[in-house]
């Protein structure tokens, strides 16, 4: 993969080496229907390409995504699009991802007018129930999105979600936009929406916090690689990975956490040139020599705690 400078330079003519990037490395990650994944680490772990990759945008270099023991890869045809719209993905800037020049209404109904999920003659009453569930009014739904503010463009985006009936939603960074009341509502609307319409998430973020309390289980990511996996309460009660423990301590609710841990230290390195070892060892307070050289198995260290790191044997 090329950097910034290295596609100008290449658009120029310029000789220049290209690397490829392997975002996500070895993640093994499987969800169950009706549960809510939090998905966790900083920018650039390779949370977003790993969302992308199991909604079905982004095809894997390797490895397979399986919808129901089924490669979804490999399907073709009905059973493809199918597939594509059971798993939908909504962004942190729903403005960027909805059209400018459509009104809402053709926002939302477009896709499934397209698959024959809703007709012409059921249109309006489709797209009015879609825009409901949302939180918004359907009065608006002849409104342009730049009439709208940041929290309701979100539920615009969401309401285009649910329109095609998906069964498993991505949300990377969903609420990272948004001013810490507006985040608290759209938060509550994600968990109303799963218990009404049996939905399964997986939660992208770069803030623990925000996914304390709406995640059965909790995966933490770090340079490409899962370093932790637990349910929720037991990550919170229980970090193992000296990672996930230095993320709690910038969650400032909880004092004892502020006090147990050290807040992460130094910029995530370039995923072009990954630390050797375990990827964590240039920023990790109890690296040692074996660090540096040996990758971390990740082992079950208590049932359903999975954890990538020496300390562990
Ligand atoms: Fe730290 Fe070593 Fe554990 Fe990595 S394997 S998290 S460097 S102690």
């Amino acid at each position: 993969k090329l950097d910034f400078a290295g596609k100008i330079a290449k658009r120029l003519g310029a000789p220049v080496r290209e690397e490829i990037v392997h975002a996500v490395d070895g993640v093994n990650l499987s969800i169950r229907k009706g549960e809510v994944v939090g998905l966790v680490g900083e920018s650039g772990c390779g949370k977003s390409t790993l969302g992308r990759v199991v909604a079905g945008i982004m095809p894997p270099s390797e490895g397979t995504v399986l919808w129901r023991g089924t490669d979804v890869n490999a399907l073709t045809g009905a059973a493809k699009k199918e597939a594509q719209l059971r798993a939908q993905m909504i962004f942190q800037d729903p403005y960027a991802s909805l059209n400018p020049r459509m009104k809402v209404q053709d926002i939302v109904g477009e896709a499934p007018l397209v698959h024959g999920i809703t007709t012409r003659g059921g249109f309006d009453e489709y797209v009015d129930e879609q825009i409901r569930r949302a939180g918004l009014d359907p009065a608006f739904k002849k409104r342009y999105p730049h009439q709208f503010s940041g929290g309701q463009r979100q539920r615009i985006g969401i309401a285009r979600a649910l329109a095609v009936k998906p069964e498993f939603i991505v949300c990377d960074e969903a609420v990272a936009a948004l001013d810490v009341s507006i985040q608290a509502q759209i938060l509550n609307l994600f968990m109303k929406l799963r218990a009404e319409l049996d939905l399964t998430y997986l939660f992208i973020s770069h803030d623990l916090g925000v996914v304390e309390h709406l995640s059965d289980r909790v995966v933490i990511m770090y340079l490409g690689r899962v370093v932790e996996q637990a349910p929720s309460e037991e990550v919170f009660a229980r970090p193992n990975h000296p990672y996930t423990s230095s993320l709690l301590s910038s969650v400032p609710r909880i004092e004892a956490r502020k006090r147990a841990f050290a807040v992460v230290q130094g910029e995530i390195p370039s995923p072009l040139n990954p630390p050797s070892g375990c990827h964590f060892h240039p920023r990790c307070p109890h690296a040692t020599e074996r660090c540096k050289v040996e990758v971390p198995k990740l082992r079950e260290i208590a049932p359903g705690h999975f954890s990538a790191c020496h300390l562990n044997g």
